[in-house]
């Protein structure tokens, strides 16, 4: 036997129960997926299987993949291939593809993988289970099934079910809304997972204080367009955020990601009312510095709404903080245009900007717009933004240097396993020295910084 599955019989062992199988789920991409692998490690240990070491001792493999970044399709059926020593190994083990690359290649994952199973979109994330039981009772009729149409409890997922990697840490993310509405012409996202639906605002109340009453003290809301949520009964993230506030044990609420023609004031006045359990920081994506640019791109505001916007949200909270997305070198963006997004992000001073070079996804209206440019010119517009955004970040985290701040920790740093790690109430990393442990709320002095972290 091979080692891995007799340390994992073992563990079943000691537990006392016989597992239905073990499952090993890799993920990538964005918190909503993370979100949805947890909430398919939660049903899977309902069902009875236990976490497997890895690929080597599993009985169920789950490829939960994102379509975000450019060749998705392809680096997903490269790491198929490195699958199909374990498929030869050990026939009975079932692969599933999930997540938003699952949704946009459906049949075609057949056709180029004989390692695959089953397909399921995150729409359908709540059949996957029902899915692989078919499969594994021998339901010849499972194996093979693409399923990426709508289903209503993939977002009803019942809370406690959901195998939570972060409430050791005391913080949790919760689904608010899934889906998309808007039609920004780079977007896959309302190709893969659908319109927008809302959970009712009581359940989510109801996961809040189950959470907190577990010692969970960060919650951070989630959804393609988080501030876009409005439930049956018409309750929005403006009713929402105090509700959730007033719950006992909850600390610190943040919410991501937010679509700026949706930050209404009564959102505003709401995330005012309610903080500082409202984190001083909101990630609020702009895409572009150029009016012209959000136009081609169907944002849906142009420079000057996003200003105001950050204007408002600054007057009624003049501690918060920042952060952004940006693509350069969409198509027709002229040097002016890119110069635009520079002014931008000096103008706004975000703290964190993640930053891309575009690139064509399938199926999107953007591949209809002249003006696309080489790869070297968008590389080169990403470098300089990047350099001008590292000086600017270098700039503002060392006026932190000095001050006691309140830290949520994580757990060990990934780049010194000697340091603690974890995030203050505005969303910066502090590393630090010292006695901790993960889920602690601890005052750190701030003793350096560079342009991506604090040091305490
Ligand atoms: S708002 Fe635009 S970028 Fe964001 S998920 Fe929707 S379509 Fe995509």
């Amino acid at each position: 036997m091979h080692k891995l599955q007799e340390r994992s019989l073992l563990r079943e062992k000691a537990d006392g129960r016989k597992a239905t199988g073990r499952y090993h789920i890799e993920t990538w991409g964005c918190q909503m997926n993370v979100h949805d692998s947890e909430k398919l490690s939660g049903a899977l240990e309902r069902d009875g299987y236990v976490r497997a070491d890895g690929r080597e001792d599993a009985d169920v493999i789950l490829l939960n993949t994102c379509s975000i970044r450019e060749k998705a399709a392809e680096k997903m059926f490269s790491e198929l291939g490195r699958f199909v020593p374990y498929k030869r190994r050990n026939p009975e083990l079932v692969i599933g593809v999930c997540g938003c690359v699952a949704q946009q290649e459906g049949e075609r994952i057949f056709r180029r993988s004989d390692v695959v199973d089953f397909v399921v979109g995150p729409r359908a994330t709540a059949t996957v289970t029902r899915t692989l039981e078919r499969i594994r009772n021998g339901d010849v009729q499972a194996r093979g099934t693409v399923d990426t149409e709508y289903r209503n409890d993939s977002i009803r997922f019942p809370y406690d079910e959901i195998r939570r990697e972060g409430v050791g840490t005391g913080k949790a993310f919760v689904t608010v809304i899934e889906g998309c509405n808007h039609r920004c012409t780079y977007c896959v996202v309302p190709n893969t997972r659908g319109r927008e639906i809302c959970r009712p605002m009581t359940s989510i109340l109801g996961e809040v204080g189950s959470l907190a009453s577990q010692g969970v003290m960060e919650m951070e809301f989630l959804g393609q367009t988080v501030n876009a949520y409005r439930d049956e009964d018409g309750n929005t993230l403006a009713d929402l955020l105090p509700a959730a506030a007033e719950i006992e044990g909850v600390r610190r609420l943040r919410f991501t990601t937010s679509h700026p023609a949706q930050m209404t004031d009564r959102l505003m006045d709401a995330m005012a009312s309610a903080s500082p359990t409202v984190c001083p920081y909101l990630h609020l994506p702009v895409q572009a510095g150029s009016s012209e640019v959000l136009k081609r791109m169907r944002r849906g505001y142009d420079r000057e709404g996003y200003l105001r916007k950050i204007e408002g949200l600054r007057r009624r909270m003049p501690d918060m903080l920042f952060g952004t997305d940006v693509i350069v070198g969409f198509p027709g963006e002229s040097e002016e245009q890119f110069e635009e997004t520079l002014s931008l992000l000096n103008e706004v001073a975000y703290d964190t900007v993640y930053s891309f070079a575009y690139s064509e996804r399938p199926a999107t209206k953007a591949l209809e717009l002249d003006g696309g440019m080489p790869q070297a010119e968008k590389h080169e517009r990403l470098r300089r933004l990047q350099e001008q955004q590292k000086t600017l970040q270098e700039r503002r985290n060392r006026q932190w240097v000095g001050r006691d701040v309140e830290v949520l920790v994580e757990g060990r740093s990934k780049r010194n396993p000697e340091r603690w790690t974890g995030r203050t109430p505005e969303n910066r990393v502090v590393n630090f020295d010292g006695e901790a442990f993960p889920g602690q709320l601890k005052n750190v002095k701030l003793l350096d910084s560079s342009a991506f972290c604090l040091i305490g």
